[in-house]
């Protein structure tokens, strides 16, 4: 990996001074200094700036930014600007606008109106990539390129003609013939069968239910096509820029666009995007499952926070301003979880534009603003740690997470309409988070040695070798907690056959010979007294035993919950979805027997992560309770810059970064 960031945590945002008069940049660059920004991003919507006219390049007045920062040793993250096509290019080459499924145009007059198929999009962002590298590839201020910007944001999928000739290739290449598409996608139902490679489409508008195997395809084609428009332009970097990092951010946890688990091996520094939902009162539980995700597609190296907002956004139906000290405490959530920094949409609220009611770094009302006065503060905070950087969180906990289960167990026409992917990820990670318990998201195929305890909450689709990967790391001494309708199809949709849950029937002692989902709103009382909802099932134990059955109804006696010692290791299998309380009761359970600990004592509201360094370990304390929160610590805290002998208080919604005796 290319060293990032350079020499402090990166501070900053989206600077976009093609919104502003240039008097404005010079008090721009006066006021990052005050608040202690290292870092911004720079170019991100600039394509109709940079080349005006087609194949006509105005780089003047970004020659004029890039060094104004640099002289006042700010680095840039610099965009290739390619996630907006110009009106002149939607006006020359009306075939690369987008389509949707009932085959509607997708006009330009926002952002990111181009097929991801188009050949003349890819011809026109590339050439422009290639000016923009070989005039700022060795540049000293260009720390870190940007590709595009939250690559599908909008346009994940395209139904176009172009993007149908694509599919097929892309068909061809994964199966080789007709036949075997034939078979994977089951055409023998319905009529479906082809005999020609040109009779196949994109999963377009249908009267009822389309084919779900070429539904599914297709979601791996686009998050493919993408991709390859990531590559096109991080190969152009690369010549010209051999020694600066790559980047493009990502969208994680609610984003089901794109396999990012395919998109992080191309990318020299995983950044992200996140956004709190502002009226969520457990947003910052999800802020952490989105950071735990960032950190494990980085391979658990660090990463960065490249976008999140100093206040209240602009896109959700009510825009809920940030409380005092809250920016401060959710930038440390994503630092405590790995992240080197903090970037922000973006550095000065626009004036005019779709997202001038977006918070910035710098509000509508200038500087004498409460959001201003915490930038500053933030960015001083941010300088007081920076001895973290480097440093790595290394959980012994993982929940299985992978893109194509999510997208194949949403599909239409299953048991229950009710068994939401990322409902069932988050309330084992919130369960674990309330204990306490960092948690990394591991895909099914990965090394999952190290972890003493993996949770599948969903896991509909599963290959052989992810089926076997989780039996040998039970064989290995692990524990492993599985969900309901997990295992049930292979990559091809093919049910697998013989009793539920098929890939995992033996790994687990059980067989399940029929679904019984849950009416809207109903539960089902289990005899250890937990309470599942959405599913239950009819299950029978073939090696396992029962540790709580369905404890009335037509199921009573049904085995709902059992274990089965293999070795070292254990496989439990939960057969329907707890509430909360019970599935915290459980994982509190399963945890323990694990041998799972958190780094202090669960403390309800309380949030504490350590990070690892090689010289020294950071206790981050985040408390998001109205009360005082005493922690067991040694060491000295960094923000406040205190011996710590013992225990360490944290005022209510404070945050304390400890660097602990070893
Ligand atoms: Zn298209």
């Amino acid at each position: 990996m290319k060293p990032f960031p350079p020499a402090a945590l990166a501070f900053g945002g989206d600077y976009n001074p093609e919104q502003w008069p240039e008097s404005t940049w010079t008090e721009d660059v006066e006021l990052m200094r005050e608040a202690g920004v290292t870092l911004v991003t720079l170019g991100v919507f600039s394509w109709a700036w940079l080349e005006p006219t087609e194949g006509e390049y105005d780089f003047d007045w970004l020659d004029r930014v890039i060094d104004l920062l640099h002289g006042a040793g700010i680095s840039v993250d610099l965009a290739t600007a390619t996630a907006s096509p110009p009106p002149w290019f939607s006006r020359a080459y009306p075939d690369s606008l987008p389509e949707t499924a009932d085959g509607r145009t997708m006009w330009p007059g926002s952002r990111q109106a181009y097929c991801p198929s188009s050949p003349d999009y890819r011809r026109a962002a590339t050439a422009l990539v290639e000016r923009i590298a070989e005039r700022y590839g060795e540049h000293p201020a260009v720390v870190l390129w940007h590709v595009n910007n939250e690559y599908g944001c909008h346009v994940s999928h395209c139904w176009c003609d172009r993007s149908a000739v694509e599919f097929r290739r892309w068909l061809r290449d994964r199966y080789g013939s007709l036949d075997r598409l034939n078979e994977a996608w089951g055409t023998a139902f319905w009529s479906q069968r082809y005999g020609d490679w040109e009779e196949v489409l994109p999963p377009r508008l249908t009267p009822s239910f389309g084919n779900p195997t070429q539904a599914l395809d297709f979601d791996r084609f686009s998050s493919d096509e993408l991709l390859a428009c990531y590559r096109a332009e991080r190969d152009v970097l690369l010549r010209h820029s051999p020694d600066v990092p790559v980047t493009t951010n990502l969208m994680v946890a609610k984003f089901k666009g794109l396999d990012y688990w395919s998109w992080a091996p191309e990318l020299d520094v995983v950044s992200n995007d996140h956004y709190l939902r502002g009226e969520d009162p457990l947003g910052h539980v999800d802020l952490a499952l989105a950071a735990d995700l960032t950190r494990s597609l980085a391979g658990g190296d660090p990463w960065l926070l490249m976008e999140s907002s100093t206040s209240a956004v602009n896109w959700q139906p009510r825009n809920i301003a940030k409380v005092p000290g809250q920016l401060r405490r959710n930038t440390f959530a994503h630092v405590a979880r790995g992240s080197e920094g903090a970037m922000f949409f973006q550095w000065r609220a626009s004036a005019a534009g779709a997202e001038k009611f977006h918070a910035g770094m710098v509000p509508h009302a200038g500087t004498d603003s409460r959001v201003w006065r915490e930038v500053c503060l933030l960015g001083a905070d941010l300088g007081r740690v920076a001895e973290i950087r480097g440093s790595v969180v290394q959980p012994d906990v993982a929940l299985l997470w992978d893109w194509q289960s999510w997208w194949a167990v949403e599909q239409q026409a299953h048991p229950t309409g009710d068994l939401d992917y990322i409902e069932q990820v988050r309330s084992y990670h919130a369960a674990l988070w309330r204990l306490g318990l960092t948690t990394d998201l591991a895909r099914p195929s990965a090394d999952l040695s190290r972890y003493r305890f993996v949770a599948v909450p969903s896991l509909y689709l599963v290959s052989d070798a992810s089926a076997e990967n989780l039996g040998s790391f039970v064989a290995g001494g692990g524990t492993l907690l599985v969900g309901p309708f997990s295992g049930i199809v292979d990559e091809s949709l093919r049910i697998r056959l013989g009793g539920y849950p098929g890939a995992f029937r033996d790994l687990l002692g059980v067989r399940v010979e029929e679904f019984s989902p849950l009416p809207a709103s109903g539960s089902v009382r289990l005899s250890d007294g937990k309470v599942g909802r959405i599913w239950s099932e009819h299950a029978h134990l073939t090696g396992a035993e029962s540790l709580a059955s369905y404890s009335s109804g037509p199921l009573a006696g049904s085995p709902a919950l059992t274990r089965r010692s293999v070795g070292d290791g254990q496989a439990w299998y939960l057969g329907t979805c707890l509430d909360d309380a019970s599935l915290q009761a459980l994982l509190r359970e399963v945890t323990t027997v694990a041998g799972c600990r958190p780094p202090v004592p669960a403390h309800d509201g309380v949030e504490v992560v350590r990070r690892d360094g090689a010289e020294a370990s950071y206790l981050f304390v985040l408390n998001h309770t109205a009360d005082p929160a005493v922690v067991p610590a040694r060491g000295r805290e960094l923000l406040g810059e205190a011996d710590v002998d013992g225990a360490l208080t944290v005022p209510p919604g404070g945050v304390a970064v400890v660097r602990e005796h070893r």
